[in-house]
């Protein structure tokens, strides 16, 4: 299974720098690899390796609040910490006076009982840095790391003791599962029908749930065997669990669906065959895509949707268009339609995810596709020259192109190769990556 990172979440008042400090961290001393945007509202994920350490750092900030809002939007914000998260790290701007913090947060913050980090923030001169220091130290917080989210001084500090500390108390090792096997998780708006999709797969005749539930995730999870392969319905108590999820803020669910699709290997993104399909769906989609995992889309109600199927098929592809080569299946939770056909399209994907292409095959493809389509010569571009393809890694399938000079290709000229790959080599319900490397670098 895919590990879950420790979560490391950017707490603290609107206007700190939160978001300016995870951007500064991300886009300096980090190799990023992944940054997805929130569904809901402007958050951020950002997975990221300090020191050979993994971790997933969030930014929980919001707009612009008003006091009310504001009171609001820390409620939330203490949520997910005290959910979520395996350390805090509270911002505060160290500009202003350490009396002026909010005490209410700062108190709150602390009784979420996670371990916590300030970030003594807009210390952008080193002049400062002791005095801030002195200040802040009444907050009763022991590591204080000043830093400057403007010019990056200071987060080298910070980072060394997140990464620290996760290593200490082993944040960062994997969850132990009996026979994860395929994480599957189920996802899309409130009242799509996943919980009751959930239950009709459950109850399906191939579709065995087992009696051994994994170690650690026995209370969240649903190990079941499908044709003698296990499968992880992922986060599954969730969608039992109804009342409790409508009464959730809606960036605590971002966050849990997040989370769920992050342990996935497939995600069945629900829709509602008799509703239209809006932003969020899109958005949910596009967070499935960017975490590269397998994506089936599932129209759901069926039963009570009156028009013709065809046009169904066709409204949801215009609505999905990047996600061509995904299955689309349209089922009935209440009566059963499709579900079968749905249970057996997960194995496919997964099987798609883990083929491994030999060289040669590789470069058949790339040597039709060349004689083809060979790239175009851009303006201001040396001459672009492709030289080999060859598939690095699986689950989800990477490649690297190798070519002259990477710039001299154009982003249109990837996408149509990594399409070429999809589409001939059956990479079907799968995004697969592919990466430019020059031959100087290769
Ligand atoms: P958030 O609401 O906590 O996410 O705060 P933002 O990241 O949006 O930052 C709020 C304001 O503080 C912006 O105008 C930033 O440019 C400014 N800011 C953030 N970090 C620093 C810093 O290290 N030094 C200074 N001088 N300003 C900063
Ligand atoms: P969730 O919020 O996505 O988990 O949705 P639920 O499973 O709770 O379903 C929301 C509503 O849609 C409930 O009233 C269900 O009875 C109804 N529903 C779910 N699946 C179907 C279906 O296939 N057909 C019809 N007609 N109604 C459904």
């Amino acid at each position: 299974m895919k590990q879950q990172l420790p979560i490391i979440a950017l707490v603290g008042e609107p206007n700190v720098g939160k978001s300016t400090l995870l951007n500064k961290i991300a886009g300096r001393q980090f190799a990023i690899t992944s940054k997805v945007s929130g569904t809901t509202r402007d958050r951020q994920y950002v997975d990221a390796v300090w020191n050979g350490v993994d971790m997933t750092l969030v930014d929980t900030a919001g707009l612009s609040f008003s006091s009310e809002q504001l009171e609001l939007e820390l409620h939330k914000q203490i949520d997910i910490a005290v959910a979520e998260a395996d350390m805090l790290v509270l911002v505060v701007d160290g500009k202003l006076d350490p009396g002026a913090i909010n005490r209410k947060a700062l108190l709150a913050f602390r009784k979420a009982k996670k371990p916590i980090v300030l970030a003594i923030n807009k210390v952008d001169s080193p002049k400062r840095t002791d005095i801030v220091t002195g200040e802040f130290a009444k907050l009763g917080i022991k590591a204080m790391f000043p830093v400057s989210g403007l010019t990056g001084k200071g987060t080298g500090d910070l980072l060394d003791y997140i990464a620290e500390f996760i290593l200490e108390h082993k944040l960062n090792v994997p969850l132990e599962d009996v026979n994860f096997g395929i994480g599957v998780a189920i996802v899309g708006k409130p009242n799509v029908g996943k919980s009751s999709l959930f239950n009709a797969i459950i109850k399906e005749e191939r579709v065995i749930v087992s009696p051994i539930p994994g170690t650690t995730r026995a209370a969240i999870d649903t190990h079941i065997i499908i044709d003698q392969d296990d499968y992880t319905f992922i986060d599954t108590a969730g969608l039992k669990r109804k009342a409790y999820r409508q009464s959730q803020p809606d960036v605590f669910s971002g966050f849990q669906t997040f989370k769920s699709i992050r342990r996935s290997d497939v995600a069945l993104l629900v829709i509602d065959a008799t509703q239209e399909i809006t932003k969020q769906d899109q958005h949910l989609a596009q967070e499935i895509w960017t975490l590269n995992k397998g994506l089936i889309i599932v129209a759901n109600k069926i039963d009570v949707y009156e028009g013709e199927e065809q046009k169904l098929r066709d409204y949801i592809s215009l609505h999905f268009p990047f996600l061509w080569m995904c299955p689309m299946i349209l089922v009935s939770a209440k009566n059963g339609t499709g579900i079968s056909d749905l249970v057996g399209a997960i194995k496919p994907i997964v099987t798609a995810r883990h083929k491994e292409l030999s060289d040669e095959e590789l470069q058949r493809l790339l040597d039709k596709t060349l004689e083809h389509n060979p790239p175009k010569l851009m303006r201001d571009q040396k001459k672009p020259k492709v030289i080999g393809l060859k598939q690095v890694d699986t689950n989800p399938p990477i490649f690297e192109l190798y070519v002259n000079y990477p710039a001299a290709i154009s982003m249109q000229y990837r996408k149509f190769l990594e399409k070429s790959i999809t589409r001939n080599l059956g990479f079907w319900g799968t995004p697969i990556k592919l990466r430019l490397k020059g031959k100087d670098k290769s």
